[in-house]
């Protein structure tokens, strides 16, 4: 990936954005081939939710699609409609299940629920029923976090009626709470609560591993596979390299660069003062763009930082909604100015180590990037 500039693919014109958020479709066809390739003869399919973890679900799918995935997870029927009119023949899951009231919808756009509760399913099968059609679904069953999904008796009982359903269960799926630590017992103790229970519905392709899972548990593998986040760069196992290719780069535009003193305070609160004289970058993005308030510096802690003119330079003071402030002093004088860019995120500064200032996780980061920056979608 490199510096910002050309593109026929802006939305924005990056001098009147906060920066310029770069997407690399290539990497992220790549990380596809690699999981799909690690999940062996599983099929591979593409979460895509979150405005493809906020990297633009459009641009996202087709690249997926043209690389061979035709089948995608979104969480809302809205967000199936755009993936809809992307790619007119791929089977689409919505996670959230079916809402109230919205079943009609779901067959015009050829939708399949992702059905979890006794609710969902009486007003899908109801539905399926008067269409005359044995429409497709998911059964989500929770095998132990307590979200979305059928109990153990739930999903026991609805197996013993499979015969008098009229609609056609197309997929038997659960989710891993705790995949991102390979050797927590959780992971095995859910895998063979899954097994037994996708067993009770035979001939109905089965699928557990979220990306974690297909890195950290092949007996996770089943059917089909179910990566979000290793698509996007972003790590999904908590210790241990990540293989993944980083897919984004962010470079905020710097407003000014200004000289200051010793002494100085930096930013709301004046909790950051500077240790000597120097120059403070002040950068057009804040909080408002997924610059986590939390990643700012103080007295007391360090902050992220950010590649500028190709030196990595702490950030200072606190974050505000639409600024933030780099201390520069150590990148030459002639070096930075005015219209530049401080890299944020890139193949150096990963989404996991900006979410690590903030304490959180690179699929925050991402999702959090909002709609201020330029982008520009390269490769795929
Ligand atoms: C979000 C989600 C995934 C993808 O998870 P990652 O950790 O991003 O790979 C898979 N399955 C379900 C049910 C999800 O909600």
């Amino acid at each position: 990936m490199n510096a910002p500039g050309k593109s026929s693919h802006t939305v924005l014109r990056p001098e009147e954005a906060a920066g310029v958020l770069t997407v690399d479709l290539g990497a992220l066809t790549a990380n596809w081939r690699e999981l799909k390739k690690r999940a062996a003869s599983a099929l591979c399919s593409a979460v895509v939710k979150a405005d493809a973890y906020g990297i633009g679900l459009e641009r996202a799918s087709a690249a997926l699609a043209e690389a061979g995935c035709d089948i995608f997870f979104v969480a809302l029927v809205d967000e199936a409609r755009r993936l809809r009119a992307t790619l007119p023949t791929a089977t689409i899951y919505v996670l959230n299940g079916l809402a109230p009231g919205t079943a009609a919808e779901f067959r015009k756009l050829r939708l399949e629920p992702v059905l979890g509760s006794w609710p969902e399913i009486d007003e899908w099968d109801a539905f399926a029923a008067s269409s005359g059609e044995a429409l497709p679904a998911a059964i989500h069953i929770d095998t132990g976090m307590t979200r979305h999904g059928l109990s153990r008796e739930d999903a026991t009982a609805l197996a013993e009626r499979m015969r008098l359903l009229n609609f056609r269960p197309s997929l038997v799926m659960s989710h891993l709470a705790c995949a991102d630590e390979p050797t927590n017992p959780m992971n095995a103790r859910q895998i063979g609560e899954f097994r037994a229970l996708a067993s009770l519905f035979p001939g109905v392709p089965a699928s557990l591993a979220n990306s974690a899972g297909i890195l950290g548990q092949t007996d996770a593998i089943f059917d089909l596979v179910r990566p979000g986040i290793s698509l996007y760069g972003g790590r999904a196992l908590l210790a241990g390299d990540n293989a993944m290719q980083p897919v984004v780069r962010v470079d905020i535009r710097i407003v000014q660069v200004r000289k200051a003193k010793k002494g100085d305070a930096v930013g709301y609160g004046a909790q950051h003062h500077l240790t000597q004289d120097g120059r403070v970058a002040i950068c057009g993005a804040g909080y408002a763009d997924g610059i986590f308030r939390a990643v700012g510096g103080s007295d007391t802690r360090a902050g992220a930082e950010a590649i500028v003119a190709g030196q990595r330079c702490p950030l200072v003071g606190r974050i505000s909604m639409d600024f933030f402030a780099v201390d520069v002093s150590a990148v030459p004088d002639d070096a930075v100015k005015r219209g530049d860019y401080a890299t944020i995120l890139n193949e150096e500064i990963g989404i996991d180590e900006l979410a690590a200032h903030a304490g959180t996780i690179g699929y925050e980061v991402l999702t959090a990037l909002g709609r201020r920056y330029a982008r520009i979608y390269r490769g795929g």
